[in-house]
C-alpha cells in the first residue's frame, strides 16, 4: 500500500507529469529544504526550473501557453511539489490559481497576450493582495481606494501578507474603485494588473513567520500608484467577484499542499517506527502506534479524494466554493492533526530541527489559516447548504 498516488488509475499523461513533478522534487527541492527555511532564502532559480518545464501555468490554455491540463492533473503534480517543500508549492499554487482563474475569465485579448502567456511559461512571477492589516476574514471591508485621473487611476492604500510581495514582477491587486460617501462594500471593489517596478509600488520587509519561512510575505504600500485603464481587469466593480472565482481555484491548491504535508509527516513516521525500538521492539510493534498510523493514513485519504472530487466538480463546470471549502477545511485540519500525530510518534526527536517532522507541523499551520480560516471554509459551506 502506498501513502502516495500511485500509478495505476492515472491517465499516461498524468503519470508522465506525475513522475516529472516527483523527480524535480527529490533532487531540486527536498535535499535544500530544510536550509531553505533555516536562512529563510526564497529560491527563485528553482520556481524558475518549474516555469521552464510548464509547472506555473498547469491549468491556462494551450493557445495562451499553458498546458491546458485538467483540474486533478494539476493536484497530483503539485502534491509532489508540496511534499518536497510547501514553501515552494505555495508559489506554484498561487501562480496557477487565482491571478490565472482571474485572467483567463475576464482578461482581455491584450492582457492576456501582454500578462498571461509569460505567467504560464514561468517568465513572470506573481501575487495576489486581497488582505490588508484591517481586513482579513472580511476582505470586503478593504480601504484601499482607486481613484480615476487624466490618465487612468491613481491606486494609494496598505495591503497586508501579500506571498510574493517582495519577489514577485506582478501584482493583482484588489482595491475600492467605489466613492467613499458610497462604500458600496463587495460591489465597489476592483482588480488592477500591477507590474511591481511601477513607481509607488512598495514591499515591506519579509515577514518573520513560523512556518513556510523559505515563501516571501511582505506588507505592500500603494503611494500614487499610476496605472493606465487597460490595468483594470474586467468590469470596475467586479473585482471582489473575479477574486472570489480566483480562490475557489486557490484553496483546492492549498487542500492539496496539506495532504502534501500529512503525507510527508506519515511517510517518515512509518520509516521511523520501524527503526526506532524501546523495550526491546520497535515502536511500531505496539498496536497504539499502529492504530495512529492507521488513522494518519484513513484521513489523508480521505483528505486527497475530497480534494480531487472538488477539482473535477471544477473541471466539469459546476460552482466549487461550498465543495473546495470542504476540501480546503478537512485538508488543512488533518494535516494539522497528522503533524501533531508524527511530532509525538517522534518523542524528543520530533521536537528538535534537526528532524523534519517539525518544519512540517510548524508548515501545517498556516494551512488552517491562509485563503480563508478553517472558521470561513466553514461560513461558505453553511451558505452553500442554505442556498444563499
Ligand atoms: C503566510 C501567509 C500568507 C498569506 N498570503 C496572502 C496573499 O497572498 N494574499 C492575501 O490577500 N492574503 C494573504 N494572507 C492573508 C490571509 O488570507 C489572512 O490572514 C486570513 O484571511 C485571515 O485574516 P486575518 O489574519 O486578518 O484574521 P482575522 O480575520 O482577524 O480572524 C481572526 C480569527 O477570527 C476568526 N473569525 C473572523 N471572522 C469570523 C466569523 N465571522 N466567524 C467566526 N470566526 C471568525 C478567524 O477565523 C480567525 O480565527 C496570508 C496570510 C499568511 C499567514
Amino acid at each position: 500500500m502506498s501513502i502516495a498516488v500511485e500509478s495505476p488509475g492515472l491517465s499516461e499523461t498524468q503519470r508522465q507529469i506525475v513522475e516529472l513533478a516527483r523527480d524535480f522534487a527529490r533532487t531540486k527541492i527536498a535535499p535544500f529544504a530544510a536550509e531553505w527555511d533555516r536562512t529563510k532564502r526564497f529560491p527563485r532559480d528553482v520556481i524558475a526550473e518549474l516555469g521552464k518545464l510548464g509547472f506555473l501555468g498547469m491549468c491556462t490554455p494551450e493557445e495562451w501557453d499553458g498546458m491546458g491540463v485538467d483540474g486533478v492533473t494539476y493536484l497530483l503534480a503539485l502534491e509532489e511539489i508540496a511534499a518536497a517543500d510547501a514553501a515552494i508549492s505555495v508559489s506554484m499554487s498561487i501562480q496557477n490559481a487565482i491571478p490565472t482563474t482571474m485572467l483567463v475569465k475576464h482578461g482581455t485579448p491584450a492582457q492576456k497576450e501582454r500578462w498571461l502567456k509569460p505567467l504560464a511559461r514561468g517568465e513572470l512571477l506573481v501575487g495576489f493582495a486581497l488582505s490588508e492589516p484591517e481586513a482579513g476574514s472580511d476582505p470586503a471591508s478593504m480601504q484601499a481606494q482607486a481613484v480615476h485621473d487624466a490618465a487612468g487611476w491613481v491606486l494609494n492604500g496598505l495591503k497586508a501578507w501579500a506571498t510574493n510581495g517582495g519577489t514577485a514582477d506582478l501584482m493583482m491587486i484588489m482595491v475600492r474603485t467605489d466613492a467613499p460617501a458610497s462604500r458600496r462594500g463587495a460591489k465597489g471593489i476592483s482588480t488592477f494588473i500591477v507590474p511591481t517596478d511601477t513607481p509607488g509600488y512598495r514591499a515591506g520587509k519579509p515577514e518573520d513567520k513560523m512556518g513556510l519561512r523559505a515563501s516571501n510575505t511582505a506588507t505592500v504600500a500603494l503611494e500614487d500608484l499610476h496605472l493606465a485603464p487597460e490595468s483594470l481587469l474586467g468590469d470596475e466593480g467586479m473585482g471582489f467577484v473575479y477574486a472570489m472565482e480566483g480562490l475557489d481555484a486557490g484553496r483546492l491548491g492549498i487542500a492539496i499542499q496539506a495532504v502534501a504535508i500529512a503525507r510527508r509527516a506519515l511517510e517518515l513516521s512509518i520509516a521511523y517506527c520501524a527503526e526506532r525500538r524501546q523495550f526491546d521492539r520497535p515502536l511500531h510493534d505496539f498496536q497504539a502506534v499502529q492504530f495512529k498510523l492507521a488513522d494518519m493514513a484513513t484521513r489523508i485519504e480521505a483528505a486527497r479524494a475530497l480534494a480531487h472530487s472538488a477539482a473535477a466538480r471544477k473541471d466539469r463546470g459546476e460552482d466549487v466554493a461550498p465543495y473546495a471549502s470542504m476540501a480546503k477545511l478537512f485538508a488543512s485540519e488533518t494535516a494539522m492533526w497528522v503533524t501533531t500525530q508524527a511530532v509525538q510518534l517522534f518523542g524528543g526527536y520530533g521536537y528538535m530541527r534537526d528532524f523534519p517532522v517539525e518544519k512540517l507541523f510548524r508548515d501545517a499551520k498556516v494551512t488552517e489559516i491562509y485563503e480563508g480560516t478553517s472558521e470561513v471554509q466553514r461560513i461558505v459551506i453553511a451558505r452553500g447548504l442554505s442556498g444563499r
